[in-house]
């Protein structure tokens, strides 16, 4: 474990006044070598243009506090469904968000970008992760240094990709292979019924269905409910159905290094948790009480 390249941080917030400069500064507070931004709230579609987002001060900031840049990630509003094949106005005003998500997160120089796969609305499954497809090819190119890394969900309603098998059909049908990868959320795949007490057996059935080498990025998350559960509720790290050994056993995992890890926990009395679980992570040592003074 000694050469384990630790790469931890959190969901951190980009907005007025400081933009990119806050979020920057915001990871570094709670000792993040790596964070997620959304480049406007992830509910709807209002975006500040990137011009006035401090962008090259936040650079300026990560590279000084030895933050590489491939370690930043950006994640997609939840609004964007490439999936549904009810509707082809969400299709459209998809398709043209993502585009527009992928110019943006260029434009932050962040090099990956999360997406949820989308829901079926309980229409065909196969013809919506073949819509999904299509929405990915149609947005994917060369021109930016930019991947998408499909998000693993946890199978709420009609969720796709809540399974590895629907996540390899989906990236084996993408052309642009060198823009497409996974970012696997333990929350999600505990809920979606994979068993992190024996994560190595998760992994290996993921390298062998979807291939490790496409792995870009965890979410690192406790969940609040049972496993198969199909609910996705975040929990703090350690407070949750996962436990907090299990997840140290996720981000220290060799299979693991150089991968960044990402909190999207949620916030305690009103105030991010982040600072604290990423200490405990550091010290690989749970503590029950940490949040009873927060
Ligand atoms: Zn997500």
């Amino acid at each position: 474990m000694e050469n384990y390249n630790l790469i931890i941080g959190s969901h951190v917030s980009m907005s007025s006044p400081n933009y990119y400069l806050g979020s920057v500064k915001e990871a570094l507070s709670y000792g993040s070598n790596a964070f997620m931004i959304y480049t406007g709230a992830p509910q709807n579609i209002k975006r500040t243009p990137t011009e006035k987002c401090k962008i090259n001060e936040g650079i300026k900031l990560a590279e000084e506090n030895n933050i590489n840049l491939n370690n930043i990630i950006c994640h997609a509003p939840y609004l964007i469904n490439l999936g549904n094949i009810k509707n082809p106005n969400t299709y459209k005003l998809s398709l043209d968000l993502l585009k527009s998500e992928i110019q943006r997160t260029s434009d932050f120089h962040i090099k990956i970008l999360v997406l949820h796969p989308g829901a079926s609305l309980n229409e065909d499954r196969k013809k919506s992760l073949d819509q999904l497809i299509n929405g990915l090819n149609e947005a994917l190119n060369n021109d930016y240094d930019v991947k998408i890394a499909i998000e693993t969900m946890a199978g709420k309603g009609s969720e796709l990709c809540n399974n590895f098998e629907e996540v390899a059909y989906v990236l084996k049908n993408v052309k642009f292979q060198n823009k497409i990868g996974v970012c696997l959320d333990t929350c999600h795949i505990n809920d979606a019924g994979y068993n992190l007490n024996n994560f190595d057996k998760v992994l290996d059935d993921f390298d062998k269905i979807v291939g490790l080498n496409k792995l870009l990025v965890l979410h690192i998350n406790d969940s609040k409910n049972p496993i198969g559960s199909r609910k996705d509720r975040h929990e703090n790290i350690g407070f949750g159905t996962i436990g907090f050994n299990n997840l140290i056993n996720v981000i220290y995992n060799k299979r693991l290094n150089n991968l960044p890890k990402i909190l999207e926990t949620p916030y305690v009395n009103g105030k991010p948790p982040y600072k604290i679980e990423i200490k405990m992570i550091k010290d690989k040592k749970f503590d029950k009480n940490c949040f009873s003074d927060f």
